[in-house]
């Protein structure tokens, strides 16, 4: 009886396979379980009108992030132009 098995990484976008002793284990790597988490947070916040920076604030019209976010990119950027 083995408890290994192969399995493909549960990530849309990446093609490896490997050896599973861990019950529940879908990703091939911390990156990928990372990304694609990262990936449903971002896609919850959109679909919710909320901001996909701080998670918080709701969305300025034809934005991805909140006022307050708007302006501490806006801060930002005219920082590192100097
Ligand atoms: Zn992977
Ligand atoms: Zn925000």
């Amino acid at each position: 009886m083995s408890e290994f098995i192969k399995v493909k990484c549960a990530a849309p976008d990446c093609e490896s396979t490997f050896i599973s002793n861990r019950f529940g284990k879908k990703y091939c790597s911390d990156q990928c379980r990372w990304r694609v988490w990262s990936r449903l947070r971002r896609d919850k916040r959109k679909s919710n009108g909320i901001c996909l920076q701080c998670g918080k604030g709701e969305q300025v019209a034809n934005r991805t992030y909140c006022e307050t976010c708007g302006e501490y990119f806006k801060k930002y950027h005219e920082k590192k132009k100097k």
